[in-house]
């Protein structure tokens, strides 16, 4: 944009340099987030984690400003020094997102000259340094009492055999306790044998962490003399860490982030958007990388009328029965939109399928007056059954558009008068299917995780295999879990295996099987 066309501004913006953190998207600071949230333009690195663009409000403009060390750089340093003026220019609140600490090996100051220099508003955020992140999660104290009281942040970006170095190589060697080398991977072989040369012991421990904090860090140990070879066979590449000193002997006690028990396992989430979060939680506290796709997307049903029409003669039923969150959820949507409340549910008892569900009615101050032992359709008809509900009994299901008959037919078979009342219904999403099918040829996935029988469905119409041959193919070498028998029968039908299922149907329950399987099964 030159001069001429810039829209002439009142009022300058503001550029905020912020450090992303070394990889985790949770590592960034409270302070980041809250600008990120607030941005009009982002410009962000091949090191920040992509997920933080999550904060960002979508009417906001994304800029990469790429740089990955070797590979083509999306900008020059000078042209995103302009890029940042620029934008502050035309008024607009402008993050500036870099890997770690926008201060260490970042480039930062350059950035923030170039901002002061053309008189432009700016503030800095720390972030925590992929050092030491590297170090924390690749359970190493930087620092110990009793085996170091120094670090040193080193590039090792300059290679050390050039004539004239800034880094004076003889003082590193045995000047600092740890010695913490980023950029260090490709000139590895000449920095462990500079360090060597100037009286650092060949024997001094040293490991190499690449991405870390992320589930796919992967690390290495050695000794300064070996690590070279080390890394070589372990074909570790950029971003890694390099950590020489003796506190990295701790390791062996403290590593605790490889060593959960889904780390690195890469895991598909089959799950309504609403209702992901907690499995995707509690797969990631134990290390797992999870891929959400939302198979199911919950949409109203076009029609009330059904249950308008039973809740003008609420009265007249014996019981209500809500066998899912959603039917309960948009039960009481509907309820609240016809201006009434819990209060006009006085008469029949209600029953729920599960704990969940037990919780979810709570929400509406309503106590569930049964729960069955067994948390599934049919273990709720037997609960019904055994309370003497049956004969003569009229009973209200809202529940999902198309969905198990087993329910309602048993009862409906004991004599009770079954209206049965869509509330809600399961659509099909669009979009990202192309790169979850790509994610099963490629072999990217480890696990399948299924938590209904319209999971099931939904997952094989967006795979969208040829056949049960191609499905079966792709799906070679994925593990597969299933929430309960239903889902499960619903799996086999199509043809696939069934490694994982919880005795009881929750997602703890159901994340508990997964880990025992690894636990078990794998070695
Ligand atoms: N400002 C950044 C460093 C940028 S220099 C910070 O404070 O972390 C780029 C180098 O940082 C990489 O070559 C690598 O050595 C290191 N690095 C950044 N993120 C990393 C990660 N997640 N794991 C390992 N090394 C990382």
């Amino acid at each position: 944009m030159t001069e001429q066309t810039r829209t002439p501004k009142k009022n300058t913006g503001k550029v905020y340099l912020v450090g992303a953190g070394p990889g985790d998207p949770n590592l960034i600071t409270l302070r980041g987030k809250y600008l990120l949230e607030r941005a009009d333009v982002v410009v962000y690195d091949y090191l920040a984690n992509k997920k933080l663009l999550t904060h960002v409000p979508s009417s906001a403009t994304f800029i990469y400003a790429g740089k990955k060390g070797g590979g083509l750089h999306a900008f020059t340093q000078e042209g995103i020094n302009r890029l940042l003026v620029e934008k502050a220019k035309e008024g607009n609140m402008v993050v500036r997102l870099k890997g770690g600490d926008p201060f260490i090996f970042g480039r930062g100051g350059e950035e923030i000259e170039e901002l002061a220099a053309e008189g432009i508003p700016f503030e800095v955020v720390p972030g925590v340094t992929s050092a030491t992140a590297a170090a924390t999660y690749a359970g190493i104290p930087i620092t110990h009492r009793e085996y170091t009281a120094s670090v040193a942040f080193v590039t090792g970006h300059e290679d050390p055999t050039k004539k004239y170095s800034n880094l004076q190589w003889d003082k590193l060697a045995t000047g600092a306790g740890t010695i913490v080398i980023y950029m260090g991977i490709k000139n590895l072989p000449s920095v462990t044998q500079k360090l060597i040369t100037h009286g650092r012991s060949p024997d001094t421990p040293v490991a190499v962490v690449r991405w870390a904090s992320t589930p796919k860090q992967r690390s290495v140990e050695g000794t300064l003399e070996t690590i070279t070879q080390v890394v070589k066979d372990a074909g570790i590449t950029p971003p890694a860490l390099v950590i020489i000193g003796d506190v990295v002997k701790l390791r062996s006690t403290i590593d605790w982030f490889e060593k959960r028990p889904l780390f690195s396992k890469r895991i598909v989430v089959t799950r309504t958007r609403e209702q992901a979060s907690e499995l995707v939680a509690k797969l990631e506290e134990n290390g797992a990388a999870c891929f959400e796709y939302s198979t199911i997307h919950i949409e109203r049903v076009a029609d009330y009328q059904p249950l308008d029409k039973a809740l003008a003669n609420i009265v007249s039923y014996d019981w209500i029965l809500f066998t899912s969150i959603n039917a309960i959820k948009y039960f009481f949507n509907h309820l609240h939109s016809t201006g009434r409340d819990s209060r006009s549910l006085a008469g029949p008892k209600i029953a729920v399928v599960g704990k969940t569900t037990a919780e979810e009615l709570g929400r509406y101050g309503i106590r569930a007056d049964l729960l069955p032992d067994t948390f599934t359709g049919e273990g709720l008809a037997q609960s019904l059954l055994e309370s003497q509900v049956g004969k003569g009994s009229k009973i209200l299901l809202p529940r999902a558009l198309r969905a198990s008959e087993v329910l309602p037919e048993t009862l409906t078979d004991a004599g009770a008068e079954v209206d049965v009342v869509p509330v809600y219904q399961n659509v099909p999403p669009q979009g990202r299917k192309e790169e979850l099918r790509q994610q099963l040829v490629q072999g990217d996935i480890d696990l399948v995780t299924f938590t209904s029988s319209s999971t099931v469905t939904n997952f094989i119409t967006m795979v969208a295999p040829e056949d049960e041959e191609e499905l079966k193919q792709l799906m070679q070498g994925v593990t597969i879990a299933a929430i309960g028998p239903i889902t499960a029968e619903t799996i086999r039908e199509a043809g696939l295996q069934v490694h994982i299922q919880p005795e009881r149907y929750t997602i703890a329950d159901m994340v508990r099987a997964i880990v025992r399987y690894y636990q078990t099964e794998q070695p």
